[in-house]
């Protein structure tokens, strides 16, 4: 792999595709450096696991030696001081670190129209959005910028984007990445997400990423990843769970259509299908926009304009004019959603009742995968939609409505590509399993790519 002319490879494509606008920075020399370095690694005793992949990093996840903004005003000149534990594990494996990635701003949105740096812009139709709020990664890989781009998931903001731009992301078991180094937009729902092309080089990045972390409090004890080997040898029969109609009334037909397709592709490679009834769609949204916004409110607090970020020339009050000029409006709606669903008096009726909806619905996947390997899902209810087609935030939170759950549950999800709707625009299915079990979920993903493959040859 001739590493240096890839990585200049790269760079060109990001020049002359600057108004899809998925890249916040791009480190020419330092990708420069680190691809002569895995050049004369390559094919030596001193190999490593990603020698010479090229990685692009999204905005909210620390990389020492590059601005990190989260997409937002109030970051606009922010340089972190060190790596996250997820980019240090990049390096060490040999990973060309090429920048950092556009995003909604904080991680908040599903179309990446929240960004104060201008939207990213879908690769295959300038008009349409690339979902969000890790538009510019799934942009970045799905135009062939890098290999591999690493994203945040707190409601679904890599498996959405992955499934608008036709590529795979994957969301692992809360706690099997590090969150040290990410910023934080709902700490309970956060994870760092992959997004790639390939399925193997998915399962390689997941194992060099999962690990225990002392710097992360909720890191897994069991974080050690195998992937690799789990993909490597597909299984030939499993068991799935499949949603009932009634479930899927919120989708598109195209999106209904695909889905019949898909599990009638899962049947074909050796998977046994259960139609199962997952109570409690109805609490899926409510639940997860009142938790991430009340521990947004709380995460957030920290851009004071005394010890981060933007900080208000004038104003009596510092504070408040900091906050009022740093952050967009999409970032306030949410602050102040979260600052009244804790707020005496309101809190038992929203906080803690949206707590107890949690534990139902952690319950209910519990149950679920006691029974069944992997549930079979749609990632979203539409293909990508276009830029300013939806200004009622609710129906824009609507788009998150088959991801939530899993990090509600805090389980592994997985949005593969699946063919193209009517107007080429690509599908994404979702699988999701029991805690812990992502190896076995991404081998069961191994096998169903392998036949739609074949299908589609
Ligand atoms: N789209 C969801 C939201 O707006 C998810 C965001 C995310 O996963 N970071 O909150």
């Amino acid at each position: 792999m001739p590493t240096l002319s890839n990585v200049e490879k790269s760079i060109q494509l990001c020049a002359a595709q600057q108004d899809l606008r998925a890249w916040m920075h791009i480190d020419e020399q330092g990708a420069q450096a680190s691809a002569v370095e895995s050049e004369n690694r390559l094919g030596t005793a001193l190999e490593r696991p990603l020698e010479g992949v090229v990685v692009g990093v999204k905005d909210n996840i620390s990389v020492k030696g590059m601005p990190l903004t989260c997409a937002s005003n109030m970051l606009r000149d922010f340089q972190p001081l060190y790596d996250a534990t997820v980019v240090e594990r990049l390096r060490d494996a040999g990973a060309v670190l090429l920048g950092k990635t556009n995003m909604d701003e904080f991680a908040m949105g599903s179309s990446n129209e929240t960004s104060a740096f201008g939207p990213v812009v879908h690769h295959l139709d300038p008009e349409r959005v690339p979902g969000g709020s890790s538009g510019g990664s799934a942009v970045a890989v799905a135009a062939h910028h890098c290999d591999v781009a690493l994203g945040s998931d707190t409601g679904g903001s890599v498996r959405q984007p992955a499934a608008f731009c036709g590529v795979y992301g994957l969301k692992p078991t809360y706690g099997r990445l590090s969150r040290h180094g990410l910023v934080a937009f709902a700490s309970s729902l956060d994870q760092v997400g992959i997004f790639t092309r390939d399925l193997h080089l998915m399962a390689r990045t997941f194992d060099v990423l999962a690990a225990h972390d002392p710097m992360d409090a909720t890191s897994s004890p069991q974080a050690a990843g195998h992937a690799g080997d789990a993909v490597g040898q597909p299984p030939t029969s499993f068991t799935f769970g499949y949603l009932p109609d009634h479930m899927l009334a919120g989708c598109d037909e195209e999106i209904r259509s695909a889905y019949q397709h898909f599990l009638a592709t899962l049947e074909k490679c050796g998977g046994t299908g259960t139609c199962v009834e997952l109570p409690h769609l109805d609490l899926w949204i409510p639940t997860y926009f009142i938790l991430a916004t009340a521990e947004a409110s709380s995460n957030l607090a920290r851009y004071d304009g005394v010890r981060y970020g933007h900080r208000a020339e004038s104003g009596s009050d510092m504070t408040t004019a900091s906050r009022s000029e740093g952050f967009g409006t999409e970032v306030k709606r949410r602050l102040m959603l979260g600052t009244y669903v804790l707020s005496a008096g309101y809190h038992d009726a929203f906080y803690t009742k949206a707590q107890q909806a949690r534990r139902l619905i952690f319950d209910s996947y519990t149950a679920l995968f006691a029974s069944v390997d992997v549930l079979a899902m749609p990632t979203t209810p539409t293909t990508a939609f276009k830029r300013g087609a939806i200004t009622d935030p609710v129906q824009m939170w609507l788009s998150d409505l088959y991801t939530v759950s899993a990090n509600i549950a805090g389980i592994p999800a997985l949005s593969m590509p699946f063919g193209t709707d009517s107007q080429g625009l690509p599908i994404g299915m979702q699988l999701q399993a029991a805690m812990h079990a992502d190896e076995n979920m991404l081998a069961i993903a191994g096998t169903i790519a392998a036949a739609a493959q074949e299908a589609a040859a």
